[in-house]
């Protein structure tokens, strides 16, 4: 049984007209999960309180996205905030938190509108507000619920705020596989950025090339489930961006819609593991998610 976390708030997630993030997205992957045969049940989350965005972003971040939402602002040119967004991405990381704890108890979970990666500690672009991820990890490790967790992000850009909020922390290893950022937004997450101080050789970045393929890809990816299985982590949180696929965009990955069931195949075998769906600027971002359920969404095989 696949368990998916979805609030019709996400479809406030939106940045206006001929922005390349379509919040839309959710409802037509909604309607194509339903015309297929896989069993899953709908969790609605609750909205995330202050306390916990403050687990990963520093208050006066905080009190600046809040002002921003009313005087109508931008965190950066693409990013601009309104009340909807960021209720929706309070909703987000709510999400994220019941994801993870529904991961922690042995389910398989997608929560829809998640691994928003690019939200550091006081900063943030990329269409990303708040690190739901990071926030989960964190409250999780709070609660003793967890001591390690393992980021393992797919998404076609870095995960780069994900990264700066556990630079130094060794028991959140974070993993990002991304097109080479010399040639791609945001411009950083190079190899040589390993982590620093206790936290040095717990973060690592495996770049593409612009125009790698199936092969480069799921060869970084075996790269990516070496390192966890020697981390061996408590919980796992796959970012799953769906803009490494051809057509996307706002990138140069060429994966193919049959790529993503391979990447579902390989990254089934990992226990209380929740996938949150990040990027993706397609038409095809629904059916990418599709592809990748029909393998990661089934039952349970160790790799
Ligand atoms: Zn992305």
């Amino acid at each position: 049984m696949l368990h998916i976390v979805f609030h019709p708030k996400y479809l406030d997630y939106s940045f206006g007209p001929g922005h390349p993030f379509w919040p839309e997205r959710a409802e037509v992957f909604l309607k194509r999960l339903k015309e297929t045969t896989l069993p899953y049940k709908l969790h609605k989350p609750q909205r995330a309180k202050d306390k916990d965005i403050l687990l990963a972003h520093a208050g006066e971040y905080l009190n600046r996205v809040k002002y921003l939402a009313q005087s109508g602002g931008a965190l950066s040119i693409d990013t601009p905030v309104d009340a909807g967004v960021l209720e929706a991405a309070y909703f987000s990381v709510g999400g994220t938190i019941l994801a993870t704890e529904l991961a922690l108890g042995g389910k398989r979970v997608m929560n829809l509108l998640g691994g928003l990666h690019h939200a550091g500690i006081s900063d943030s672009s990329g269409f990303c507000i708040f690190n739901d991820h990071a926030i989960a990890i964190r409250k999780l490790q709070k609660e003793k619920k967890i001591k390690t967790a393992f980021v393992f992000d797919v998404d076609v850009h870095a995960g780069q705020g994900t990264q700066e909020i556990f630079y130094d922390d060794p028991t959140v290893f974070t993993l990002s596989i991304h097109q080479d950022p010399h040639t791609l937004y945001p411009g950083t997450g190079f190899p040589k950025q390993e982590g620093e101080g206790k936290g040095k050789g717990f973060n690592r970045n495996i770049i593409l090339n612009p125009g790698a393929g199936e092969i480069q890809f799921l060869a970084a990816v075996e790269e990516g489930l070496r390192l966890h299985k020697k981390f061996n982590p408590d919980l796992t949180v796959l970012v799953l961006g769906a803009d490494t696929f051809k057509e996307d965009p706002l990138a140069n990955i060429k994966l193919e819609l049959e790529t993503y069931e391979k990447l579902g195949e390989k990254l089934k075998g990992i226990e209380h593991c929740c996938t949150l769906c990040a990027g993706g600027y397609s038409r095809s971002v629904p059916e990418i998610w599709i592809q990748f359920l029909r393998s990661w969404g089934t039952e349970d095989k160790k790799y």
